[in-house]
């Protein structure tokens, strides 16, 4: 009895055994904006690298998934350049729900470790805060906002896509100023589009500024400039020929050429632009503009006016600005074409501010960068927007 007692133990031990054999790891791409070459795992570290898709430099966008990994602490190495952070890699258990830095658990320009959940059957990771189509639609939809707005799409992407526009007209024949922003002209750039949306919601809100932005601004808004690049993953920067941001002599993307002409049509006065920058931390860890040969005092007293009104704590201070000429901000940067500003400020005889915001990655002027403080942060532009239409002067000179 006792034999046959533990013959069967054993043959349950064995099925046992073979039911809870660790799953194979798998590494994927299958996930919004998805980009990684699986290369190999040995032991518990997995070898990876970013795909460029026609980039002609190094770039560092990424984004996979992880299934089977349950309880398993993993390095990841990523082989071909840096991709990473000094706060590692965001992190999501809920399928992009909520992301968190990775840091703690250690982190290189290369590699970063991670333990697995017990019960994380599926775990994200991205180089940056992700910001999808889905998102942008998402605010649209869910946001409890006042006025009206008209959506609809600029035009076809090269791959058939619908490139979303968005505009609030004024009830007032004559708005005070016509303001146009965008973003993703660099589509792995998505963080920065955290900031054009909490600006785009300050026009959406139930307050003094909401109201008086809806009566004296026209808004118009590119949120994704290289759609088909933000939707697949790509890194967008540096893509042959040219990228987006440098298509404005040659408008070989359909996205350019149709902001082009939605510009000429709405003749803005304020053009705004956002990107991120580099990505680790030896570069430009604080929130700036590079300025143009063209900036003018408008846009220095604008700078300002953006500090004293910022939200957000992330530390903004116009000083931080980039004088053109200075670092990468100089001629031989725009040798592969025009960028949007440089063609705006060409060619659109109304405008007064014309610029791009670069919004850090993972730290300005050591504050942790999340998607809210990026709202607030926009939000703040648009305070700072009121404050230039009524005429607030806080600096008359662009000398130092
Ligand atoms: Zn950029």
């Amino acid at each position: 009895m006792k034999k046959i007692y533990l013959i069967i133990v054993a043959v349950l031990a064995g099925l046992s055994s073979i039911s809870c054999t660790p799953k194979e790891v798998i590494v994927d791409d299958q996930l919004p904006a998805g980009n990684i070459v699986f290369e190999r795992m040995l032991n518990d570290t997995v070898y990876v690298h970013q795909q460029l898709r026609g980039s002609k430099k190094a770039w560092f966008y990424w984004a996979f998934r992880v299934r089977g990994a349950q309880g398993k602490k993993l390095t990841f190495v990523f082989t071909k350049s840096f991709a990473l952070c000094e706060r590692g890699p965001l992190v999501s258990l809920d399928k992009g729900k909520s992301y968190e830095y990775l840091a703690e658990e250690g982190s290189t320009p290369h590699t970063f470790t991670y333990t697995f959940p017990a019960d994380a059957k599926e775990v994200w990771f991205y180089e940056c805060h992700p910001y999808t189509p889905e998102m942008w639609e998402a605010f649209l939809k869910n946001r409890n906002h006042k006025g009206e707005f008209e959506t609809g799409v600029l035009c076809k992407s090269r791959k058939g896509r619908d490139v979303p526009f968005f505009r609030m007209t004024t009830k007032n024949s004559m708005p005070k100023k016509s303001v146009v922003v965008s973003a993703r002209h660099h589509c792995s750039e998505a963080p920065a589009a955290y900031v054009m949306e909490g600006f785009v919601a300050a026009f959406l809100e139930d307050s003094q500024l909401g109201v008086w932005l809806r009566e004296n601004v026209e808004l118009t808004v590119v949120p994704f400039v290289d759609m088909d690049g933000a939707v697949e993953g790509d890194q967008g920067k540096w893509r042959l020929p040219h990228d987006h941001n440098r298509d404005y002599t040659e408008f070989l993307y359909p996205e350019t050429a149709a902001l082009a002409s939605l510009m000429a049509e709405t003749e803005p006065h304020v053009f705004m632009d956002f990107h991120n920058p580099k990505l680790y931390k030896y570069n430009d860890n604080y929130i700036y503009t590079p300025y143009k040969d063209f900036s003018g005092v408008d846009e220095y007293n604008f700078s300002a006016l953006i500090e004293k009104y910022q939200e957000g704590d992330l530390d903004y201070k116009a000083s931080d600005n980039l004088p053109y000429g200075v670092s990468w901000n100089k001629d031989s940067n725009y040798t592969d074409g025009l960028s949007v500003t440089g063609w705006v400020s060409a060619n659109i005889k109304s405008i007064e501010i014309c610029r791009t915001f670069e919004i850090p990655f993972a730290y300005a002027n050591g504050k942790l960068v999340y998607p809210d403080k990026m709202r607030k942060f926009g939000h703040g532009i648009a305070r700072a927007l009121q404050a230039y239409i009524e005429g607030e002067v806080l600096v008359t000179t662009t000398e130092n």
